[in-house]
């Protein structure tokens, strides 16, 4: 009688374990996700075969682009500093700093790693934050002298 209570019980389990293993390879972060919305995707196969609907060009006119950096905590804006705890939050509203212009344009994640000294890729400024960065005019912005601010390398 006590061992068929056993047995019961760990037929009982079996299923709630199997359901647990699930749900934490489901909390563990997505291998991929989009630069210019956020969506995650387990690779990039998946993520780059479908439309995105924050495409630089407009709603879905084009597919969405693999975001080259790694997983983490803080995800910073290439143009003003502005940090975001994920890609889609960051992504998701106006940057003051676009380079086409006062919010004309979305936040877009730096791609690079956590450095103690950011260098701007186009003339070697360097800062100890990419918002510290971006504040000023980069004399060898591709547009032309201080046509643009300064970008940090990777
Ligand atoms: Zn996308
Ligand atoms: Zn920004
Ligand atoms: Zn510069």
């Amino acid at each position: 009688m006590k061992q068929k209570l056993m047995k019961q019980i760990l037929i009982l389990c079996v299923p709630v374990v199997a359901c647990c293993a699930a749900l934490s390879s489901m909390g563990a972060p997505a291998g991929v996700r989009c630069k210019y919305c956020g969506a995650e995707a387990r690779d990039a196969r998946t993520l780059l075969s479908s439309p995105c609907p924050k495409h630089p060009s407009g709603f879905a006119k084009g597919k969405h682009a693999l975001f080259e950096g790694e997983a983490r905590d803080v995800y910073t804006c290439v143009y003003c500093g502005q940090t975001a705890k994920s890609v889609r939050t960051l992504v998701s509203s106006p940057c003051p700093k676009h380079p086409d212009g006062f919010a004309k344009g979305k936040h877009s994640a730096y791609e690079g790693t956590d450095k103690s000294s950011y260098t701007c890729k186009y003339c070697g400024q360097t800062a100890t934050s990419i918002r510290a960065l971006v504040t000023s005019p980069c004399p060898k912005h591709p547009n032309g002298f201080a046509k643009g601010r300064h970008s940090p390398a990777r």
